[in-house]
Parts: C-alpha cells; sequence; structure tokens
C-alpha cells in the first residue's frame, strides 16, 4: 500500500465511523506511524510502506475509530509553542489555558527571582511554559496522580527546566510548607459532576476524571485553592485560575474583599470568562 492509498482508506475509515477532522487526523496518525513529518506525506505519496508501518498505522487508525483522542495515540501535543508528552494519565493540554500562561507571564516578567506554586500539575504544561519564558524563575508543582507527576517530569526534563521546578505527590497544598509564594496558578478539576455526563464522549471515556470534576459541583477544589492560596502567597502575590465557562459569577464570591484586590477574569475567543487574576492583600 502506498501513502496515497493508505491515507485514502483511513480517512474512509474515520469517517464512517464518525470522526470530525478525518484528513487531518489521518495524516498526523500516519506520520506518526512512518515517523516522520507530515511534510514527507506530501512530497511521497508513491512511497510503499512496510509490513510494520502498515500494521502501527492500522492499529492507530483503529484506536481513532473508538474515538480515543489524537494525542493520546501518538503521545504528543503542542501547548505554548513547546512538543509535550501526554498519556491517558494527564488532562490534553488546551489552549484555553493558555490564556492562563500568557497572562501569568505577563505578571512575574518584572520579579527578579519569582517563586510559584501550581496546583495539579498534570502533564506539567502550565509550569514547564512558565518556567521557559521566565528564566530566573522556580517553582513547586504537586498533583494527586504519580503517573502524573512522572509525565510532568519527563516534560521538565525535555525542556531543561527540571532543575528549577519540584514536583510533589499532594493534595492541594497539603505537602507544600513553603509560603510567600510570588504566584499560585491552576487549572483545577472544575467540571461539575452533572456537567461530565455531557462531556463529549472523546473527553468522557478517555481524560482522567479526576482532572476533571471535583466529584460535586465543580467549585470545591476552586475553593479550597482560593482559601489555601490567601495563606501560601506573598502580600501582593497573585493566584491565576482557570475556571469553566459558567463559572466567573460564583468564583467572584468566593474573593472576599478583604482578602483579595483587582480580581478580574481573562476571556478566551469566545468572550467567556476563563481565567481569573486576583491579587492577594
Ligand atoms: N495543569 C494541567 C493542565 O492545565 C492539568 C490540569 C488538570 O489536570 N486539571 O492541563
Amino acid at each position: 500500500m502506498t501513502i496515497a492509498e493508505a491515507l485514502r482508506d483511513a480517512v474512509h475509515r474515520l469517517a464512517a465511523a464518525g470522526v470530525k477532522e478525518a484528513q487531518k487526523d489521518a495524516r498526523l496518525l500516519l506520520s506518526f506511524a512512518l515517523g516522520r513529518p507530515k511534510e514527507f506525506l506530501f512530497a511521497h505519496p508513491e512511497y510503499k510502506l512496510s509490513e510494520e508501518e502498515q500494521g502501527s498505522f492500522d492499529e492507530a487508525v483503529h484506536r481513532r475509530e473508538n474515538h480515543e483522542p489524537v494525542q493520546y495515540i501518538t503521545g504528543r501535543t503542542e501547548f505554548y509553542g513547546l512538543e509535550l508528552i501526554v498519556s491517558p494519565a494527564v488532562l490534553i493540554p488546551r489552549p484555553e489555558t493558555e490564556i492562563l500562561v500568557e497572562n501569568a507571564v505577563n505578571a512575574l516578567r518584572g520579579k527578579t527571582a519569582p517563586r510559584f506554586c501550581e496546583i495539579g500539575v498534570g502533564s506539567g504544561c502550565i509550569s514547564v511554559s512558565l518556567l521557559r519564558e521566565l528564566p530566573n524563575a522556580a517553582a513547586i508543582a504537586v498533583d494527586l496522580s504519580p503517573d502524573a507527576l512522572e509525565l510532568a517530569r519527563r516534560n521538565a526534563e525535555r525542556h531543561n527546566v527540571l532543575g528549577r521546578l519540584d514536583l510533589r505527590l499532594s493534595d492541594v497544598f497539603d505537602s507544600v510548607v513553603e509560603d510567600a509564594f510570588d504566584a499560585v496558578v491552576s487549572n483545577p478539576p472544575y467540571i461539575s459532576l452533572d456537567e461530565v455526563a455531557e462531556l463529549d464522549s472523546e473527553v468522557r471515556d478517555f481524560e482522567p476524571r479526576m482532572a476533571l470534576t471535583d466529584g460535586a459541583d465543580g467549585l470545591g477544589v476552586i475553593q479550597r485553592i482560593i482559601e489555601d492560596s490567601y495563606h501560601k502567597l506573598a502580600a501582593g502575590g497573585v493566584l491565576f485560575m482557570e475556571i469553566g465557562h459558567c463559572q466567573s459569577e460564583s468564583v467572584r464570591t468566593l474573593l472576599s474583599p478583604e482578602k483579595w484586590f483587582d480580581v478580574r477574569f481573562f476571556t478566551d475567543l469566545q468572550s467567556i470568562p476563563r481565567v481569573l487574576r486576583a491579587f492577594r492583600l
């Protein structure tokens, strides 16, 4: 089978399985199975796949037919210009989270040696990209999942920031005795249990449940992070947290004006408030 034939066949199978971006996914999976960049596919449509290549492509297409996210099949994704390793142990980094990173970079750039703490590091996308952008920064990043911590460690190593990143197993701040941080950052599990049932099956059936929901109304972990961050931040320190698409009003009520100032929400491309920024008094 040639590249052109393999692609045609895969697009057909994926479309029949109801995969929306069949063409794009088929190319990604074939370039993964061949271990070659996408440009190779365009340049060599007549290339004949070896038996082994054909087998691994077939397996990848089969997984995608079952609606497993492409990123879990290839084990790779892009975030903030970095290639990251992902596995089903972690949430696939989302573009909304880049809004958090961009604003946290802006807030910390002026400091000489900023220290921040991340709650729920997952793949490490937030901490690794912040440390890349802020060469004098150091961080403590925690997660409840040992597998997530291992993946974050590999991503930090890959991007040469492991020396400035202290990774710990911890439920919120339980293993963090340090304080006076310049920033706390988090993309917490903010989806309510009811909403989980309505999620796209690609998310609901494949991404880690503990990364998505608190198992209740979606505000549980958010509330803990806000309460504890007050004690962990230096005066004038800043909390950045991603929130769900209808949560900004409820979250605002959790930020007492005796403790927090300059509260604002950054919006995503659909003008939905998605990232909280609040300064500690
Ligand atoms: N910090 C990681 C991310 O933003 C993991 C977040 C999570 O698992 N809720 O993708």
